[in-house]
């Protein structure tokens, strides 16, 4: 998966969303601290200290490092400087993310710095928990459901605290007195019909108007959909730019214009400083090629041009050679409900080569995967090309990477240059383990498996299957088929991203299971696979749901696309009793009677999923989404929720960094960089907010 995030596009939407994939599987999201420093304690080992804080429905992570030491100099001061660039975007984010959010920060921050009362007030403490949601979300809206958090706290302890604050303290606009941002944020924070979602996907709603984030001012969605279709149309139709990509769309006098993000543009101060960092890392590159693809960024970030922008992908995606590597930029389009915006990320790692081999071992024998796909062959590509497969350590993360965070990556997203020049795909293990090893022991299989033999199977094999898994999604799935010719990318138009998401997850179903994964070594033995399969299913039919609200639908695409797959092969497969819900004690469980059927289900459903993309059926993608995607069982829903609360466990989770500190001699030379895991949550925040 990739993390959390999640959303629906028109344009290139399919390839798209193969992004940054948040594959999150469930169960690995949950963790419980007491068990989970005493297990540690008794395997005698890795005592790291993995959880570092816990509130509402997050718990926050740190992640280990391994490896850095053994990099060089140079490379140590290369991640040290993209780090410090890493870390200089976040209030981009935030503005993105919605108009209020930085003000609302800002004074939130004031609030929490000059608070002197009582901290034991549940006021007080409403207000530290809504504080760390905003700092987790990078906005009022929640990271993964979208919808604004309600607060818990006062209005009149918000304003009675903002009323003993001086104004120098205070995020004032021009011409804004105290009262007027009293007022004005007020309204926003306390009142819950205004700025309701962050992304609202609902079919039949004006998706821009009702979208709180801050990509659009004053337009409807189609004066959108006629602006950026207007440029598509007069634009190279082979290589289309990434239209929309980097600005903000505007109404002013009548007229529609694109505030562009870059150097003297929008977010021009924030921009600067990312620059300095990137000039900075430059002489560091570890090659010629790496010097080039620092430096053509920048000249991105100067001129804002997506041709430029094209151009830095294309070195980028060519830069295989490189230990280390990173993202910085306007990236991913879960944000905005059309796929058009991007959000501003950043990700700095260095390869993982040991792990590594497991994905080149896939990646070879990628024609031989495509070939044996159970697609129509008409669907197939005949050359399966560019899938560079690593997997690497995160060591700084940064914008729409943080604190939530993928656990893989396949960029870039323009399709063209993914069929010429071939994408980047990659899972970052250490950010993996760090959610694995954090949940060891916390109850939830025993709570939610079916037998002892499931979580046996998930214990020996789980992890493993699951890496594959997502490994063979990034690698191979996004990269898999093709669209027969005269079929537009965006044929799919709002259900594109979730039957994208479901063709990568099904080829990596199908596969996991197949003979020739134990052959090439991925997994240890035949049955490893079901592991994987009992995971995939409880997570779609069941688990997943406990990060959605009762009576909500489904929205996000990577959850409808599991559900999707789930109840799907569960009706497919009745009649031959395949997958069974069995109910023990009011409980309701899983059970899988027939693992090799249930292959083929998977089978069944990829080739039909693919006949879609590959066709652009329109009406198929609604149908299939909407009939099995989005809508939750009450009763079921209920049940889960109960169950899964009284584990008092958090659903989502996300990472706090490590921090980077150059060592110099008396000379003033850099001798080393060195790695420290000291810092808390509200630490690192207030830290990146004062920089
Ligand atoms: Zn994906």
């Amino acid at each position: 998966m990739i993390f959390n995030t999640l959303r629906f596009y028109d344009k290139q939407t399919v390839m798209k969303r193969g992004i940054i994939t948040i594959l999150l599987l469930i169960e690995t999201l949950f963790v419980t601290n007491p068990l989970f420093a005493k297990t540690n304690k008794e395997m005698g080992k890795d005592t790291f200290n993995y959880i570092v804080d816990q509130f509402a429905d997050i718990q926050v992570l740190r992640y280990r490092v391994d490896g850095f030491e053994k990099l060089s100099l140079n490379q140590k001061i290369l991640i040290y400087y993209l780090s410090q660039a890493a870390e200089e975007g976040r209030d981009i984010l935030f503005d993105q993310n919605g108009e209020y959010n930085l003000q609302i920060r800002k004074t939130l921050e004031a609030i929490f710095k000059n608070y002197s009362g009582d901290k034991t007030t549940k006021d007080y403490k409403e207000f530290v928990c809504y504080l760390k949601r905003v700092w987790f979300s990078n906005g009022i809206h929640h990271h993964y459901g979208m919808e604004k958090f309600e607060p818990k706290f006062s209005k009149t302890f918000f304003i009675k605290e903002i009323e003993s604050i001086s104004e120098t303290e205070l995020p004032l606009k021009e011409n804004q007195t105290k009262t007027d941002l009293i007022n004005s944020l007020s309204e926003v924070i306390f009142n819950p019909s205004i700025a309701k979602k962050r992304v609202n996907q609902a079919a039949g709603e004006d998706l821009i108007l009702t979208s709180a984030n801050n990509y659009y001012k004053n337009v409807t969605q189609q004066e959108v959909e006629h602006f950026y279709d207007s440029l598509k149309a007069n634009g190279n139709q082979e290589q289309p730019l990434s239209y929309g990509l980097n600005s903000r769309l505007i109404k002013e006098n009548g007229i529609l214009k694109e505030e562009i993000y870059k150097l003297n543009g929008r977010y021009s101060k924030e921009i600067e400083r990312i620059l300095f960092w990137l000039e900075k890392a430059i002489p560091f590159a570890e090659n010629e090629q790496q010097k080039n693809v620092i430096k053509k960024l920048i000249f991105f970030y100067q001129t804002g041009d997506l041709a430029t922008f094209d151009e830095y992908s294309i070195l980028w995606v060519k830069d295989t050679e490189s230990q280390t590597d990173f993202v910085n930029g306007f990236i991913e389009t879960y944000g905005d409900p059309l796929g058009l915006k991007a959000s501003w990320e950043s990700i700095v790692n260095f390869k993982n080569i040991e792990a590594t081999r497991r994905t080149e071992t896939i990646s070879q024998n990628a024609q031989w995967f495509e070939n044996n796909s159970p697609i129509d062959n008409r669907f197939k590509k005949k050359e399966v090309k560019g899938v560079s497969a690593k997997v690497i350590s995160a060591a700084m993360l940064g914008g729409d990477c943080y604190p939530a965070t993928p656990i893989g990556i396949n960029l870039p997203n323009a399709n063209w240059i993914r069929q010429i020049h071939g994408s980047k795909s990659v899972t970052i293990e250490n950010i993996t383990d760090a959610y694995a090893k954090s949940a060891l022991g916390n109850g939830f299989n025993e709570e939610f498996m079916y037998s002892e033999k499931e979580i046996e199977l998930k214990e020996k094999y789980g992890h493993l299957a699951d890496n594959l898994h997502t490994d063979l999604h990034e690698c191979l799935g996004h990269g898999s088929g093709q669209l027969l010719p005269n079929v537009s990318q965006d044929a799919l138009k709002a259900y594109g991203a979730t039957i994208e998401e479901a063709r990568a997850d099904l080829f990596g179903l199908y596969y996991t299971a197949d003979k020739k994964i134990v052959e090439l070594g991925l997994l240890p033995h035949e049955d490893a696979y079901k592991a994987e399969y009992y995971q995939f299913m409880m997570n779609g039919l069941m688990t997943q749901l406990t990060r959605i609200k009762l009576g909500d639908d489904i929205e996000e695409s990577h959850m409808r696309n599991r559900q999707l797959i789930a109840k799907w092969v569960y009706e497919k497969g009745k009649e031959n009793n395949v997958v069974e819900i069995v109910e023990r004690e009011n409980k309701h469980f899983v059970k899988i009677n027939n693992y090799s059927k249930l292959r083929l289900l998977f089978g069944e459903l990829l080739k039909e999923i693919q006949r879609i993309k590959s066709e652009g059926d329109f009406e198929a993608a609604k149908n299939l989404v909407e009939k099995y995607g989005v809508k939750i069982d009450q009763e079921l829903h209920r049940e889960i929720l109960d169950r899964y609360k009284r584990l008092n466990l958090a659903p989502y989770k996300g990472f706090v960094n490590p921090t980077y500190t150059l060592i110099t001699n008396n000379m003033g030379e850099i001798t080393d960089v060195k790695v420290s895991y000291t810092e808390s949550y509200t630490e690192q925040m207030l830290r990146l907010s004062n920089k």
